[in-house]
């Protein structure tokens, strides 16, 4: 018997259908004689549904009210989740963030996750209920309701198995692991069986949304067991782990999307430091220069800095992540050219190296990447252990 924390993205609880659907794997799960505290996200599209109602208020809405908000999209899945149980004869309950303890610190949107009073849930966990606690949310010292950033129910996960001592956390999303590239863009992707933290936490912050960054490091400080799995089928999914049995020379490739190229001019000292030390920068001039930013945070930049700032055009980052990429820089960089594909900054760092390209020419550079480094490596490490084995 082991106590199992599971969560349920967006997609996995979509519809009522899929809500029945993930309250029988639950059931499983129990039957199989595991206690089972599940964390779920809001509805697919939900988030994205408050946030634009938000937005036809304000362009920047008060970040303790778009908390408030936002929070509300995983109230709604919990219940419904918990109903679905009950109504299936099994014992479940569901708690908001605020009622489970996850108390973080007080930066609205973007919190972290500080301790987790875990007495009320270990007291059903006890009476023998499934625990359904909302993912995303926290509260802070003062009673605010905070949100973890996008993606955050993942940590929220990750945080209640550390604080649980929970035997695994599952991850259960519309894809059955974790692969080498994101497969909804790039061709011929393979499933890894085992990815490091060190490799998944790179992967992450390089935009594989498929787990959260924080979750990541989360799990990677904490110890936690960690697997990405599919809701849809089964399958052994994949093991985030200290240690994978086999090492990779190149364990895949992270698309960041959604970025702009931002351009600004007689801005004030101030002015250009706090941007340099928020934003990757392309060039600097003395009149003039360039920086990479989310869309997301383009408004609020907007609204601070007026005509000073000018979004240029739409980027990606492709980031090549493994303990070998870095001397694959140069070849990177002519296949792309090769291509036709114009690059406008390299970087190597430990274990990855990213070039920044037209949000246009995402995919072709994808494609090239994925084919020529991820899948080549792969096989190679393959054969290899054929070889040995
Ligand atoms: P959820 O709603 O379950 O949290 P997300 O949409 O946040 O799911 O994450 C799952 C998605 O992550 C997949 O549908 C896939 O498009 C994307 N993804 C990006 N990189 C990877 C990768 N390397 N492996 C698997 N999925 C990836
Ligand atoms: N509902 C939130 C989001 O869409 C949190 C999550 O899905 O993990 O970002
Ligand atoms: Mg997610």
């Amino acid at each position: 018997m082991a106590l199992i924390v599971q969560k349920y993205g967006g997609t996995s609880v979509g519809s009522v259908e899929r809500i029945q659907s993930v309250s029988e794997r639950i059931i499983s799960a129990q039957q199989q004689g595991h206690d089972v505290v599940v964390a779920v996200s809001a509805m697919a599209g939900e988030t994205n549904r408050l946030m634009s109602l938000a937005n036809q208020i304000s362009e920047a809405p008060e970040p303790r009210e778009l908390d408030m908000l936002l929070s509300a999209g995983e109230q709604v899945s919990i219940a419904l989740l918990a109903m679905s149980l009950n109504q299936k004869g099994v014992k479940a309950i569901s708690l908001t963030a605020d009622q489970a303890g996850i108390y973080t610190n007080c930066t609205f949107n973007d919190a972290t996750i500080e301790h987790i009073e875990t007495d009320l849930i270990t007291q059903w966990v006890d009476k023998g209920y499934v625990v359904i606690i909302a993912g995303f949310q926290g509260r802070d010292v003062h009673g605010n309701i905070t949100t973890l950033g996008r993606g955050g129910s993942d940590t929220t996960a990750v945080a209640l198995s550390a604080a649980l001592n929970a035997d695994e956390c599952q991850i259960f999303t519309d894809v059955d692991g974790i692969y080498s590239s994101d497969p909804r863009y790039v061709s011929a992707t393979q499933r890894l069986n085992e990815v490091s933290f060190s490799d998944m936490y790179i992967l992450a912050k390089a935009g594989a949304k498929v787990l959260q960054e924080h979750s990541v490091a989360h799990a990677w400080d904490e110890a936690v067991t960690l697997r990405v799995l599919s809701s849809f089928e089964d399958g052994e999914g994949t093991l985030i782990c200290a240690q994978p049995v086999k090492s990779k020379a190149v364990t895949g490739l992270a698309l960041k999307q959604d970025l702009l190229l931002v351009e600004s001019d007689n801005l004030l000292d101030s002015e250009r430091v706090e941007l340099v030390k928020r934003y990757r920068v392309l060039s600097e001039r003395c009149d003039c220069f360039q920086i990479v930013v989310p869309k997301a945070d383009f408004l609020q930049l907007k609204l601070a800095f007026n005509t000073k700032i000018r979004n240029i055009r739409s980027l990606s980052i492709l980031t090549l992540v493994g303990d070998k990429v870095e001397g694959m820089a140069e070849s990177a960089c002519n296949q792309l050219m090769a291509n036709n594909v114009d690059i406008y900054q390299h970087n190597i760092e430990p274990k990855s190296v990213s070039v920044i390209v037209n949000q246009a020419d995402l995919e072709l550079a994808a494609e090239i990447l994925h084919k020529t480094f991820v899948i080549t490596e792969q096989s190679q490490d393959n054969n290899l252990m054929i070889a040995v084995s």
